[in-house]
């Protein structure tokens, strides 16, 4: 039997409790490191931003990570923090950890606002200008033609996607032209202490989390998250990548950071546990293969007919084509394994059976 959401996330441990920042304030969690807590209009409902307390060149002030969707709500929020918990100073420059909307929706109106650059993997930058301009994973006529040839045929479902092509551009109208380049092991510093950078694969095109060795902290992103499993999903620019593998290896390089590392997760709450919640994302990732490679072995399956083996609950459309997304992941990953094989039928869809 394998343990609950509960029983799982029981082994971990919240230092603040269930303690929340209040809208428009800010919470402490280690020396010159603030939380922040804004509100999403999704299933997802949240999404932590921090302020670092920092000195850049010769001036006073304090570095953003992440920034929020591009909402007269969110902006907001932000004032209420900028008027509450700046002490008077400015922003210096704006940390995203990824392209994916909540993360970096904002950015280009907090950089404008504080005339101030943006940090970011040079593969997101690409990714998210390129996102602002066309429809990538998100919605429009490649996404459909893609997620029809994993088995989501029927009509309707198929016209809402072609018609989300707005998707992304509606959530993130502008990425700033100019960034400075984040890569993986590189030290920023920020105020009094050093940050790595630690690049993730496999949930976003190259996802930035950085650590802080002297203050025992990690600003982990979307890559480790306490409660829930990170999206990780093949899109269709890419389809046959096996983002499972690249997302499973990435964890892996936050093994060998100290235990008592207290986690900065982009959605939930602050933490200790990493190893556990490392091990914990492994036997998830490894229960939900065997599931599908059992309901393979029964009749050969397409990512649409996977979906109820992974979730079993009710998806809506916006849920589903991230859902769709994860089945072809887990699909892939197998097939790269050489334990399943795919054949296109003649309706165009691809469907895994055992080699
Ligand atoms: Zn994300």
């Amino acid at each position: 039997m394998s343990l609950t959401r509960d029983q799982l996330e029981a082994r971990l441990h919240y230092p603040l409790g269930t303690t929340l920042p209040e809208p428009g304030r800010a919470l402490v969690v280690a020396p010159g490191v603030k939380w922040i807590r804004m509100t999403l209009p999704f299933a997802l409902d949240h999404i932590n931003l921090w302020l670092l307390r920092d000195t850049l060149d010769g001036r006073e002030g304090w570095t953003v990570m992440d920034c929020c969707i591009a909402r007269e709500e969110a902006k907001a929020q932000w004032e209420q923090v900028f008027a509450n918990e700046l002490d008077g100073l400015p922003v210096l420059r704006v940390i995203v950890t990824h392209m994916h909307p909540d993360h970096i929706g904002l950015a280009h109106w907090l950089c404008e606002k504080w005339d101030c650059r943006l940090w970011i993997s040079a593969t997101d930058h690409a990714m998210a200008r390129l996102g602002t301009q066309t429809t990538t994973g998100f919605g429009g006529d490649a996404a459909a033609a893609y997620f029809a040839s994993h088995g989501l045929t029927d009509p309707q479902s198929v016209a809402k996607v072609r018609a989300r092509a707005g998707y992304y551009p509606n959530l993130v109208p502008s990425v700033p032209a100019q960034s400075r380049r984040l890569l993986d092991g590189l030290a920023v510093r920020i105020g009094e202490h050093d940050w790595r950078c630690i690049s993730g694969y496999g949930h976003a095109p190259e996802h930035m989390a950085l650590w802080s060795e002297s203050l025992g902290v990690l600003i982990s992103g979307d890559m480790i998250l306490p409660r829930i499993s990170t999206n990780v999903s093949v899109y269709e620019q890419e389809p046959e990548a096996d983002s499972l593998q690249r997302f499973l290896d990435s964890i892996d390089k936050f093994l060998p950071l100290p235990e008592h590392t207290l986690v900065l997760p982009s959605h939930g709450r602050p933490f200790t546990g990493l190893h556990e919640r490392i091990a914990q994302l492994h036997a998830h990732h490894d229960e939900r293969l065997a599931e599908v490679v059992a309901a393979c072995r029964e009749k050969p399956l397409s990512a649409f007919d996977a979906l109820p083996v992974l979730f079993q609950r009710q998806l809506d459309l916006h849920q589903t084509t991230f859902a769709m997304g994860e089945a072809v992941a887990h699909l892939n990953r197998l097939w790269h394994a050489g334990t399943l094989a795919r054949t296109r039928g003649a309706d165009g869809v691809w469907r895994f059976s055992p080699r």
